[in-house]
C-alpha cells in the first residue's frame, strides 16, 4: 500500500485502536479477514495490460510508507480482525530489504497468513531471505510458458529467470502453497492453462496450478497491483 490512501486508511485504522465498534466489516456488515499491502508501485516488468511501454510517474518516496509503518498499520488491522495479510505491488520484491518486512510481520501475534504475490523476477536472489524471514506462502504471476509469448506480455525476455525463481523457492518446504497466478486473456488462456499444469519444478502437492487465475480485459488499461 503507498501514498495518499494508505496514510488515510492508516489514520482511519489508527482510530480504531481503542474501538468503540470491534471488527472491521465491509458496507455489507461482512467481516474482513484479508488486508493486501502494496509496498511499491514500481515493477520491473511492463505488462501489457498493467503499464504503457515507456515512462510513468512513480510516486514521490516520502509518499510511501516506510516499513516501520506498514507493521504499525498491519498490528493496527489484526487488532480489529485482519488475520491474513498479503504484500503486493508492482513488484514487491523491488522494494529494498523486503525480507525485513517479512520478519518484521510474521512475529505479530494474531496473523494466521503472511502471503506476497510477485512475478518471480527477483525471487532466485531472495527466496532464502523470504523463507527465513518467515513468508509462508507465495503467488507467482506467470500468464505462460511460452518465451515468445512471455515476451509479448511483459515486455521483459525474462520467463527463465522468473522459472528459476520458482525453482529457487521449491527449496523451502516452509513455503507453501506456491501457487501461479495466470491473467485469462481471450484466444491465450486455454493452451496456456494445460502447459502452465505441467510446470516441472512442481510438485503434486505443492502446487495449486492456476489456481488464482484471473480475468482481465486484454487491452491496455489503467495500472493495477500485480
Ligand atoms: S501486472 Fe504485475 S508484473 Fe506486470 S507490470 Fe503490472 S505489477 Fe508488474
Amino acid at each position: 500500500m503507498v501514498g495518499q490512501q494508505a496514510a488515510t486508511l492508516a489514520h482511519t485504522l489508527a482510530r480504531s485502536e481503542h474501538p468503540r465498534g470491534g471488527l472491521l466489516v465491509d458496507s455489507y456488515g461482512r467481516r474482513i479477514r484479508n488486508l493486501r499491502v502494496s509496498v511499491t508501485d514500481r515493477c520491473n516488468f511492463r505488462c501489457v495490460y498493467c503499464m504503457p511501454a515507456e515512462g510513468l510517474a512513480w510516486l514521490p518516496k516520502g509518499d510511501i510508507l516506510t516499513y516501520e509503518e506498514i507493521e504499525r498499520l498491519v498490528r493496527i488491522a489484526l487488532r480489529i480482525g485482519v488475520e491474513e495479510i498479503r504484500l503486493t505491488g508492482g513488484e514487491p520484491l523491488v522494494r529494498k530489504d523486503l525480507p525485513e518486512l517479512v520478519r518484521r510481520l510474521a512475529s505479530l501475534q494474531g496473523l494466521k497468513s503472511l502471503s506476497l504475490t510477485t512475478n518471480g523476477y527477483l525471487l532466485k536472489e531472495q527466496a532464502r531471505g523470504l523463507a527465513e524471514a518467515g513468508l509462508r506462502r507465495i503467488n507467482v504471476s506467470l500468464d505462460t510458458l511460452d518465451h515468445e509469448k512471455f515476451y509479448t506480455l511483459t515486455r521483459r525476455d525474462s520467463l527463465p529467470k522468473v522459472l528459476e525463481g520458482l525453482a529457487e523457492i521449491e527449496r523451502y518446504p516452509q513455503v507453501a502453497p506456491i501457487k501461479i497466478n495466470a491473467v485469462a486473456i481471450r484466444g491465450l488462456a486455454r493452451a496456456r492453462c494445460s502447459r502452465s499444469r505441467g510446470w516441472r519444478g512442481a510438485s503434486p502437492t505443492r502446487c495449486a496450478g492456476s489456481s488464482t487465475c484471473r480475468s482481465t480485459p486484454t487491452r491496455p488499461g489503467p495500472r493495477t497491483m500485480c
